[in-house]
């Protein structure tokens, strides 16, 4: 489902991601751990080519991202053909990221309207269904600001399913909130986990990782150091490194 192979990636003289190998068959959850600074977000975004690689590639459900293959010769993809492509990856941000001006169902039906130009009613249909499926129902006509954070993420996870993606990637999407709103949000990201929807996951709930991932994966500098099943990483790591993190934040 996704593939990555060999991705380099420098911001000026400083190499952020130093040769990332990785791959996830469809309707797996990887959770991804790391120090600051270890290039998490940056492999998040080359993932739906917010960022580009520099060597490498990534492919999801088999198309190349951000490039076209013609001969042995890469393209890029024009604008709007990213943009097609990154409908089909769904992204949640550590902030939200809803537009404050649109209310909780205008959120949602934005991107369905604008970027796959379905039908109003469908669109909107669609997006009540998944204010159920994340218990905002009664939200619909409420801005991002009459909602608690908690709300605003499970609102952004909905907005994120609106375009029926093929994967997700959360980065951080707790770390933002206040404890007693972690929870709420754990559960509806445990939920898609259940029904099976491939992601990716980067965050520091241990917990979460050990109960719902299929793969955690350590990364360190730039590199994943290992990774493994939940139970091997997080109970028997291999490499010092792992231990020492680890050790800070369980
Ligand atoms: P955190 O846990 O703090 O979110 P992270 O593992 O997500 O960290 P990244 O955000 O991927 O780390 O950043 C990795 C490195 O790349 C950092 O040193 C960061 O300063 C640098 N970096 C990230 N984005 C940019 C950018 N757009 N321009 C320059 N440097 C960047
Ligand atoms: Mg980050």
């Amino acid at each position: 489902m996704v593939e990555i192979r060999s991705v380099h990636k420098s911001f000026g003289s400083v190499e952020v991601l130093r040769g990332i190998d990785l791959e996830i068959a469809a309707g797996r959850v990887t959770v991804v751990l790391g120090p600051s600074g270890s290039g998490k977000s940056t492999l998040l975004r080359t993932i739906n080519h917010l960022e580009k690689v520099d060597r490498g590639w990534i492919s999801v459900d088999g198309a190349l991202v951000g490039y076209r293959k013609s001969g042995d010769k890469l393209y890029e993809l024009r604008e709007r053909e990213i943009l097609k492509q990154r409908t089909g990856i769904g992204f949640v941000f550590q902030n939200f990221n809803l537009f404050p001006h649109l209310t909780v169902l205008e959120n949602l039906v934005e991107a369905p309207l604008a970027v796959q130009r379905r039908p109003r009613k469908e669109a909107e249909a669609t997006a009540r269904r998944l204010l159920t499926r994340v218990g905002l129902a009664e939200k619909a006509d409420a801005y991002p600001r009459q909602l608690s954070g908690g709300q605003q993420q499970r609102v952004a996870i909905a907005r994120a399913l609106a375009l029926e993606p093929k994967l997700l990637l959360f980065d951080e999407p707790t770390s933002a909130l206040d404890p007693e709103l972690v929870g709420e949000v754990l559960d509806v990201i445990k939920d898609l986990a259940h029904q099976g929807t491939t992601m990716i996951v980067v965050t520091h709930e241990i917990g979460f990782a050990r109960e719902v991932a299929d793969t955690v994966v350590f990364m360190d500098g730039g590199r994943i150091v290992e990774q493994g099943p939940p139970a091997q990483v997080l109970d028997r790591p291999r490499h010092e490194r792992t231990r020492s993190f680890l050790s800070k934040v369980l």
